[in-house]
């Protein structure tokens, strides 16, 4: 059960995040995300220590819930929950911010078709039947409706931490990932072959024209560290002042 107070001010820092963004200019997106990563948890991204699985579990909530607060719009929007859930979250996992008396920020919009059928898939396919791990669901499918690698739009550090999250919250559906497919590619074939409809137009990938697609790299910059670089890089080309 979750007290009155703490459920309360959860709300309030749940909804200071993205006044946390209005504050600052938006080339310093990368600092918005880290100082809001740092409410959270009270430490920077690359600092945070994910040996156990609370640990692990508290660095995947508040790296998705600092990376919308980097963009525009509420974050329970951004993030994929309800307000009520996405308070509940905060008393259960962040119960330190919510005392920062942060104000009250808005609703998330009605979930369209192809973020409920993701969510749907993914609740379908649970380790277990936490709050924690229904949450993520929602919060999984909504980030996966943003363009870049899931894992970057998750906020997270590198693609091997979205393999443990699924491994760890979605095992069912994880573990049929054995060619190591593009998590939001295996997820549309699942989604595809529990309809009844084959997204493969072919019968074997290596003569697929989409095997990029389905199988290609995902390395690349979090979320955080691309905002950084092109910070800086817009300071060094900016005009000098005298
Ligand atoms: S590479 Fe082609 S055949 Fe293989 S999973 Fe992707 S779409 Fe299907």
């Amino acid at each position: 059960m979750i007290a009155a107070a703490a459920y309360q001010q959860s709300i309030d820092v749940a909804s200071a995040l993205p006044a946390l963004q209005s504050a600052t200019v938006r080339q310093e997106c990368e600092h918005f995300g880290a100082a809001a990563y740092r409410v959270l948890t009270g430490c920077h991204p690359a600092n945070a220590v994910i040996d156990d699985d609370f640990s692990f579990d508290r660095h995947v909530l508040a790296s998705i819930l600092a990376v919308a607060a980097m963009e525009s719009g509420p974050v329970a929007e951004r993030a994929g929950l309800a307000v009520a859930d996405l308070a509940a979250m905060m008393a259960h996992w962040f119960p330190a911010a919510c005392g920062m008396g942060f104000a009250h920020g808005g609703a998330a919009e009605p979930d369209d078709d192809e973020t409920a059928m993701v969510r749907d898939l993914l609740l379908m396919n649970r380790s277990s039947d936490s709050d924690t791990s229904r949450w993520l669901a929602a919060m999984i499918a909504r980030r996966a409706m943003e363009p870049n690698h899931l894992w970057e739009d998750l906020g997270l550090r590198d693609r091997s931490e979205l393999t443990r999250l699924l491994s760890r919250h979605f095992a069912p559906i994880a573990s049929r990932n054995t060619q190591n497919m593009r998590w939001k590619r295996f997820f549309y074939r699942a989604l595809c072959e529990s309809d009844g409809f084959v997204m493969c137009t072919t019968p074997v990938c290596t003569e697929c024209r989409d095997v990029d697609l389905c199988f290609g790299d995902e390395s690349g910059e979090s979320r955080m560290a691309d905002r950084r670089r092109e910070a800086s890089l817009a300071a060094s080309l900016a005009p000098s002042a005298e």
